[in-house]
């Protein structure tokens, strides 16, 4: 398997500049410089590559890079989301532990092609180590030249700054990073204005994620139709799946998007003994619940995960055995996104509270067939009424959860108990 970010993460010392150097690490980028490369052939390279955001909304890179010219005058500005926060996912860190390089030289190739001077890489306040690392990483290259003003001799200034949040799910959000950033609470923004028109201090600003940024050196290096050909048709290249719950091995797997869930499940180890698959949260929690049937003839890309009734969003594949209480399970993932609303718009602000409260009124066996129908009503008046999508996060669970197994929620409400774990709900 083709390991396009994860290229180091075997080697001895794999965080190192001797190591990243060793497999032909930031030649790609000074073989940009030397031949003064056309940005707008970098461009269309990542086109070609059908690299599409692998933060989670999936948006194409090629076209995102594309909205900002390199013709307007003034300050642009890069920005890398290292925030990681989505429940279920840890893909991002392996990458930033293990091959920080990889990112530096992505943004470098970035900030050349747009006509970007400075990046800010933004880490989230848990990833202190990691952070540690990218700094190690970036004195570095700034030592050897690859980092500052005039990048071996080309003329071409380029800084990088990390910056670490303060822990903040939100701030994952890319406008609620830009406020973050810029001394502000992680309030998002109202879009339009997009970052690529009015981002960072109000400059246009292009915002990629982690992966998404460090599959560029290997994109130039190999080529877009490389990249595009790893994957599948709309899902070009690799993309690493964070595998947790119910596996024997839980880890991060770097896969050609299309592999098919059965393998990924088998790579993690397969179900705990005597226990059977019932259902996937695919994408990070956020992201809706499917069942074991309809997962177990899915492939891991953005159509096929679709077609299976949900998304790829940030690769975090949470695998449920059959132990599995749904209620407990979907009260779990609601608490966090009650925690973690900024508050800024009111259906996110009380709707997560009341559906909350509503299932742990069914956990504590006080509940009631008409809060099903709440359930539905609040989750339904959230979805595509709030400043941003975390809206939808919130309600996507709930709205699949009762769809695909409505029945463990009556059996919680008649019985006062849970239909899985024969204990009180
Ligand atoms: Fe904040 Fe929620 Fe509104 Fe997003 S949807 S801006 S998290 S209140």
């Amino acid at each position: 398997m083709n390991h396009v970010c994860y290229r180091t993460i075997t080697l001895d010392d794999p965080a190192s500049l001797e190591t990243y150097q060793s497999l032909g690490g930031y030649e790609t980028f000074k073989t940009i410089l030397k031949n003064k490369t056309d940005p707008a052939v970098i461009i269309e390279t990542v086109k070609t590559s059908g690299l599409r955001g692998r933060g989670g909304a999936g948006f194409p890179t090629g076209l995102k890079w594309s909205f900002i010219s390199r013709d307007v005058p003034g300050q642009k500005y890069l920005v890398i989301n290292s925030d990681e926060s989505e429940p279920g996912t840890a893909k991002d860190t392996y990458i930033l532990r293990f091959n920080p390089h990889q990112i530096i030289e992505g943004m470098l190739i970035a900030g050349y092609a747009l006509g970007i001077s400075i990046a800010y890489h933004y880490l989230r306040g848990e990833y202190w180590d990691e952070f540690q690392v990218c700094e190690k990483a970036l004195a570095q290259a700034k030592a050897t030249g690859l980092v500052g003003e005039n990048i071996l001799g080309s003329g071409f200034d380029f800084q990088i700054h990390n910056h670490l949040g303060a822990g903040a799910y939100i701030c994952g959000e890319e406008t609620a990073m830009l406020e973050s950033l810029e001394g502000k609470r992680g309030y998002p923004r109202f879009k339009p204005p997009f970052p690529a028109v009015q981002g960072l201090y109000g400059k246009p600003t292009v915002v990629n994620n982690t992966e998404t940024i460090a599959s560029i050196p290997q994109i130039m290096e190999n080529g877009g139709e490389w990249f595009a050909n790893l994957g599948v048709e709309n899902s070009g290249g690799t993309k690493i799946f964070s595998v947790s719950g119910h596996v024997k091995n839980p880890g991060a797997f770097e896969l050609a998007l299309g592999t098919p869930f059965s393998k990924l499940l088998a790579l993690a180890g397969g179900i705990r003994e005597g226990r059977k698959l019932k259902a996937v949260i695919p994408g990070g929690t956020s992201m809706p619940v499917v069942p074991a049937d309809a997962m177990m003839v899915a492939t891991m890309d953005f159509d096929g995960l679709q077609k299976a009734g949900s998304y790829l969003g940030s690769g975090g594949v949470i695998v449920m055995d059959d132990s599995t209480c749904m209620v407990k399970a979907l009260a779990n993932v609601s608490r966090f996104y009650m925690e973690e609303s900024c508050g800024q718009c009111t259906p996110c602000r009380e709707g997560t509270g009341w559906l909350y409260r509503t299932l742990e009124k069914i956990l504590a066996g006080h509940g009631e067939m008409a809060d099903l129908d709440n359930l539905l009503r609040v989750a339904n008046n959230i979805e595509g009424r709030t400043i941003c999508a975390f809206g939808e996060a919130t309600a996507w669970p709930v709205q699949s959860f009762l769809k695909h197994f409505r029945d463990e929620f009556v059996y919680a409400i008649e019985h006062k108990r849970s239909m899985v774990t024969d204990q009180m709900a």
